[in-house]
């Protein structure tokens, strides 16, 4: 077992609604290429920026993210930000993880080339950016280089690329093709298909 000062571990936070394959194709990547021991998948519960749409129930987007990363040994879920009243902002997401994983374990938040666009508005950049390594996974649709210089400058070696196989995928494609009766199928995991049906998210008749 490793002691904990080689801990290292990435955190993928997301509004996972539902998680789909862009996500974990992305975690997958961004492990390998940083050989992090776990990937940490952190549903939150009420994002810093009001979404424009009903987020669904917490116990769905939490099930969902389980059935979907069970097959990974390297992936877990962890329920931090969904047991957390108020807004979920990653810096406290942060801190709480960094007493738990101790001073020395190497944290590292994974995030696509879309999240990073505005980082720099986000709660408490300066200390995020000590607590954790930051890596910008690219995502078909959004320019990376020119938000990744600017990061990267400001905070030296703590900002990285990470280059994903490009899935044009996005959990607002697949929450308007359900409402519209088209397929879903190899867009996201099986399981976490049948539980969109079982459980009639996304359709407007609820
Ligand atoms: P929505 O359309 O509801 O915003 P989303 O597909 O963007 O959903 P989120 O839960 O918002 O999913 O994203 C969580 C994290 O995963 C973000 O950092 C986002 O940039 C990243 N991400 C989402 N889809 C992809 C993808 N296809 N490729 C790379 N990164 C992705
Ligand atoms: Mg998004």
């Amino acid at each position: 077992m490793k002691s904990e000062t080689e801990v290292r571990l990435g955190i993928m936070g997301g509004t996972f609604d539902p998680i789909h394959y862009g996500h974990l194709v992305a975690a997958e990547a961004a492990r390998a290429a940083f050989e992090l021991d776990n990937v940490l998948f952190v549903p939150n519960r009420l994002p810093p920026h009001k979404k424009d749409y009903p987020v669904s129930e917490p116990k769905h987007r939490y099930l969902m993210a389980v059935l979907a990363t069970i097959t990974n040994p390297y992936f877990d879920v962890s329920r931090i930000e969904l047991d957390r009243d108020g807004i979920s902002y990653t810096i406290d997401t942060l801190r709480a993880l960094r007493q738990v994983y101790g001073s020395t374990a190497k944290l590292h938040f994974i995030s696509g080339a879309d999240a990073i666009l505005d980082l720099l508005s986000w709660k408490d950049v300066d200390e995020l950016l000590a607590l954790c390594y930051f890596i910008a996974a690219t995502r078909p649709g959004y320019q990376l280089s020119d938000q990744l210089l600017k990061l990267q400058k400001k905070y030296p070696n703590r900002v990285f690329r990470v280059e994903v196989p490009a899935l044009a995928i996005s959990s607002t494609g697949i929450r308007c093709r359900v409402r519209e009766g088209k397929p879903i199928k190899y867009l996201l995991p099986e399981p976490v298909e049948y539980y969109i049906y079982k459980h009639g998210l996304y359709s407007l008749k609820k």
